[in-house]
């Protein structure tokens, strides 16, 4: 039985289920202790989106990580990107030799991970890479390398696990396509 079933009436479909979700984290977390074995990454969670994500994914990883948060705005509250992207909220500490992992909802545009790679880039880390829960490949206008993804999705309005529209959704356990009568868009 589906919690928070109010939300799920506003979905056209559930694209990932929690279950496909967890083992991809699983799977995800393993590939990361693996590629940074004998290191000691920080792991930077991009506030709010991947917040559901991160606090997953940084319990499947089996190597004595740091966490930061980061907030950046590049939506307000609509659904298409602004391309303009702000920093809400920096880093606590410096990462000056660490070995960055920037840990990102979902990709689209590539327009925010580009701005927040170039900033972090003259912070003097030793390697910044970057995980993504959803990655949107059809919607890249600025190229991005994304070492990590769990899911390609296509080109939909996604919301749950972390998502939102509006700030809501972010609890649905799933991920699910948000009918366009909700935010005034095209069917
Ligand atoms: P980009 O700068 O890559 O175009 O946009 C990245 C940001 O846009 C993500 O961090 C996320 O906040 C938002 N975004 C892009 N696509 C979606 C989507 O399908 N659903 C939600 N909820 N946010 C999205």
């Amino acid at each position: 039985m589906n919690t928070n079933a109010c939300l799920y009436q506003d979905l056209t479909k559930v694209l990932v289920t929690r279950e496909e979700i967890a083992e991809a984290v699983r799977a995800l977390g393993r590939q990361i202790t693996q590629d940074y074995a004998g290191k000691e990454p920080v792991l930077i969670c991009i506030l709010k989106g991947a917040s559901v994500f991160f606090t997953d994914l940084i319990r499947e990883i089996d190597l004595p990580i740091t966490t930061e948060f980061m907030a950046i705005s590049s939506y307000g509250g609509g659904t298409k990107s602004s391309g303009i992207v702000k920093i809400v909220k920096d880093l606590d500490r410096d990462i000056s030799g660490r070995d960055v992992l920037i840990v990102e909802d979902i990709v689209d545009s590539g327009r925010t991970l580009a701005h927040l790679s170039q900033v972090l880039a003259t912070r003097k880390a030793a390697s910044i890479n970057i995980a993504t829960l959803l990655d949107k490949p059809a919607r890249r206008v600025v190229p991005l390398e994304v070492k990590y993804h769990c899911f390609n999705i296509p080109d939909a309005f996604v919301v749950g696990y972390g998502l939102d529209y509006d700030e809501k959704y972010r609890n649905l356990p799933d991920i699910g396509v948000l009918a366009p009568k909700i935010y005034g868009g095209e069917s």
